[in-house]
């Protein structure tokens, strides 16, 4: 035979399950009369605020609130009260910061609500969610996702614009060219004898090379000038705002620059590289694709004949 359990309660449960339950939640939870006076703070608002449970009741709300809100929140909950009873507050959602015991701002998410009239004396009350480390969080992330675009953008070696960001840039140039009636010249360049480099001073002075290479590519040209490395020893060259006459003018400097720059071997001494260069005009109307293999059918006849050399297309 089994006992019989009493009977699931049919009337309101006693008040005391829902205090008790209060006093445990996870929100900090706290109410307060209509003169803005503390009547009751949770476990959590305690732990929150840093505060004892009883160093905080009849004292004024304005103690725990940013200077900048202290200063009108009587005024708001008197004008809630004398007027029509509409609040920007009550009943939202809002995120905000309360005043630790330590004066530390802590930001919080917020929801305040009218609790209503009892016994004449009209009372408010809030849940108040600590969001420090979700907002910790969301700023990692958004540090995170900052830098992984970076890198998606970015070629590792020599920290120049990869393929990808050298095309986005170039539709960029394409849709201004196209808007102002403006030339735009492509070019590509590659470095010449590179496996020979690699070949007799080894991989880690050829990446040395293009480091060398890159930081030329950097320095030399116009500001609106774009340069990034294709893949391997090939760089893709943007100049806006240029004729292919200006734009070799240009990428001449550049070959000189290069031929000029010099990298240091372990043993000390110079090693100077060369680079030739293709270029192109981007026509309004053409593709990317179109004027990147002009500038490489260029190249091709720079590195015929002789290299070391900037050849225009057409
Ligand atoms: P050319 O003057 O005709 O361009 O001759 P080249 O030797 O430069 O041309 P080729 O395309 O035969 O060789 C390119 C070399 O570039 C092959 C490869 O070893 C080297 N290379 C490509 N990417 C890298 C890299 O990231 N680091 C290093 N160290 N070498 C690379
Ligand atoms: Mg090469
Ligand atoms: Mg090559």
């Amino acid at each position: 035979m089994t006992d019989a359990l009493p009977a699931a309660p049919t009337a309101a449960l006693p008040e005391v399950l829902f205090s008790r339950l209060l006093e445990a939640s996870l929100d900090a939870v706290i109410i307060i009369d209509e003169q803005c006076r503390i009547c009751y703070i949770n476990g959590a608002m305690q732990a929150l605020s840093g505060y004892a449970g009883g160093e905080l009741l009849g004292q004024p709300l304005n103690g725990l609130l940013p200077d900048a809100v202290a200063s009108q929140h009587d005024h708001l909950v008197l004008d809630y009260l004398r007027s029509s009873r509409t609040s920007s507050v009550l009943g939202k959602i809002r995120e905000f910061a309360i005043r630790h015991r330590n004066a530390q701002m802590i930001p919080i998410e917020m929801k305040a609500l009218d609790l209503g009239v009892v016994d004449g004396m009209r009372y408010f009350g809030a849940f108040l969610l600590d969001v420090r480390e979700r907002r910790e969080l969301a700023a990692k992330n958004a540090n995170l996702l900052a830098q992984l675009e970076q890198q998606a953008l970015c070629d590792a070696l020599t920290g120049l614009p990869n393929r990808r960001a050298y095309e986005a840039q170039a539709t960029q140039a394409m849709a201004r060219a196209a808007r102002n009636h403006s030339p735009l010249t492509v070019g590509v360049a590659d470095l010449d004898h590179f496996k020979k480099i690699n070949d007799r001073y080894g991989h880690a002075v050829g990446d040395a090379v293009l480091r060398t290479v890159a930081q030329v590519l950097r320095e030399t040209g116009r500001v609106t000038d774009v340069a990034a490395r294709l893949g391997g020893e090939e760089f893709g060259l943007l100049f806006p705002d240029a004729s292919v006459k200006q734009a070799a003018r240009v990428a001449e400097r550049i070959r000189a620059a290069v031929a000029a720059a010099i990298t240091m071997l372990p043993d000390g001494c110079p090693l100077h590289v060369t680079i030739s260069i293709g270029v192109a005009p981007l026509a309004a109307g053409a593709t990317l694709d179109a004027a990147m293999s002009d500038a490489d059918k260029a190249l091709y006849t720079a590195k015929h004949q002789g290299r070391n050399q900037v050849v225009a297309a057409g």
